[in-house]
């Protein structure tokens, strides 16, 4: 009996662990600058909104490298070459796959980075730390690349229809190295160009075309009912995950890039917008979002919108200053804090289920992202300052989750 029960209890345990573990497992951490001694650089130029291109690189070093020190080193000297010799603002990668099994930061994203004249605007570069002209990366090495161009998507960082290339293919040079090459040649969207963006556009148009002609006319039903099958698949494989709507969903001017910070921080400070009404739908929203632009850098003279996030009314994360860049949003907390906005006013009733949920999905992201320490804590903007922000109901909401720390 004695054994029967405890099988009974290790099953149970097997089953809770088999259901928790493919939901958390996946998530990919970016080791910060601060992790490879990154000097300061100037603020590259900002990337409005998601780019098209992913340029995969190798960085030549013959031997590689397997321990972490060892990676840490070789992407310092990386630094310190771009900056030094090749004059760049900063190292020219915006990531880096290393033979330790991590990412690290480069110039992360939403930032230009130096690595495919006249792709340097429009794509993500990506190396991968070693010479890979004769063998291909390792299996993880491969996987922490894929996982990094999921996390860009997810982030708003890259479309969904996102064109993978060689850096071989945008100039003379064997850059990432023949192995590497012939490796990346057999990933999903490596010059696919058409696929996607063609089934998009059949999607869409299906849509419209259906409500017109699935009643009347039967024998298009079968073809109509293949092609739904199809979009669904392609848009489910895409919807579990938050997106965020990338600064030009909403219009943003263009700003002074606000400081850099390296590495996680310490604090989430959630505020109200404190427009009466709120929005609900897209179009107000955006148009409210771009009203506290305006708003703060030209009446208050920020560098840009004061936060890092927009929550809004119709169910969606704006970016504000976006990831790895220094909020104007609480005095003191600016350089350790990611400053996340609710569109509203939230005093005498909180946000819906839905956009409380989306404010957890962001702050889950930032701690995949390793923008913020994982025993980060929680605050409304008025325990920062004398202020009725985030607004009572909200805060009390806040309170209940569990990084909120009295102060
Ligand atoms: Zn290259
Ligand atoms: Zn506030």
């Amino acid at each position: 009996m004695n054994t029967a029960s405890h099988s009974i209890k290790l099953l149970a345990v097997f089953a809770i662990c088999a259901i928790a573990l493919p939901s958390g497992t996946s998530a990919l951490t970016i080791e910060p600058r601060s992790s490879w001694g990154a000097a300061s650089a100037r603020s590259p130029s900002r990337i409005n909104g998601a780019v098209e291109y992913v340029i995969i690189h190798h960085s030549d070093n013959p031997n590689g490298c397997s321990t972490s020190q060892q990676c840490q080193r070789l992407i310092k000297n990386i630094q310190t070459d771009h900056k030094g010799r090749r004059k760049f603002s900063d190292i020219g990668y915006n990531f880096i796959v290393a033979g330790d099994g991590k990412v690290y930061e480069g110039r992360g994203f939403g930032l230009q980075g130096s690595h495919a004249p006249s792709y340097n605007r429009k794509s993500i570069g990506i190396v991968f730390l070693g010479n890979f002209e004769s063998s291909a990366p390792s299996a993880q090495m491969l996987q922490n690349a894929k996982d990094l161009i999921e996390l860009a998507k997810q982030g708003g960082h890259l479309r969904s229809d996102y064109t993978l290339l060689g850096h071989r293919q945008t100039k003379a040079t064997s850059c990432p190295g023949t192995a590497l090459y012939n490796e990346i040649k057999t990933w999903p969207r490596w010059k696919e160009i058409h696929l996607i963006a063609y089934l998009t556009s059949v999607c869409a148009m299906m849509n419209i075309k259906v409500k017109r002609q699935m009643m009347n006319t039967a024998s298009h039903s079968f073809k109509f009912l293949a092609v739904f099958a199809v979009c669904a698949i392609a848009l489910s494989s895409g919807t579990s995950a938050l997106t965020i709507e990338p600064r030009s969903s909403w219009g943003a001017v263009k700003a002074r890039s606000p400081s850099r910070i390296n590495g996680a921080v310490e604090y989430v400070i959630i505020h109200h917008t404190e427009n009466p009404d709120g929005c609900s739908t897209s179009e107000q929203c955006q148009r409210l979002i771009k009203n506290i632009q305006t708003d703060h850098k030209d009446r208050r003279q920020f560098s840009d919108i004061g936060y890092n996030f927009i929550v809004a009314g119709d169910g969606k994360v704006y970016e504000g200053r976006g990831f790895g860049l220094q909020g104007a949003h609480a005095p003191k907390y600016n350089y350790r804090s990611i400053g996340i906005a609710f569109l509203g006013n939230f005093e005498s009733s909180a946000p819906s289920a839905q956009m409380l949920q989306k404010a957890k999905d962001l702050i889950e992201l930032a701690q995949q992202g390793g923008y913020l320490r994982s025993d980060y804590t929680l605050l409304g903007h008025r325990q920062t300052k004398a202020t009725d922000c985030p607004g009572t109901a909200l805060y009390n909401e806040i309170k209940t989750w569990t990084h909120w720390k009295q102060i």
